[in-house]
């Protein structure tokens, strides 16, 4: 269910509103009754589709994940 952002043109007051695609949009501000405009954000929801999650898989690749019952290091001295 995506977020939307709204903002009143007449009080500028901003708020956010979860609601289906089908729904419609909203069209008054809670605030004060006059038009909201909904603004187009590109979605702090949409970064959980994986991007941020493939970014830090990416910055660990190089290392050995950490196991957790990992052997006693060898040893060497
Ligand atoms: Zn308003």
């Amino acid at each position: 269910m995506p977020t939307y952002d709204y903002c009143c043109d007449s009080c500028l007051y901003k708020f956010e509103h979860f609601q289906s695609m089908q729904d419609d949009p909203l069209s008054t501000c809670p605030e004060c009754g006059e038009s909201v405009r909904r603004l187009l954000t590109g979605g702090s929801g949409i970064i959980f589709k994986g991007s941020g999650f493939y970014v830090t898989d990416n910055r660990k690749s190089g290392k050995k994940p950490e196991a957790p019952k990992a052997d006693p290091p060898p040893a060497t001295d």
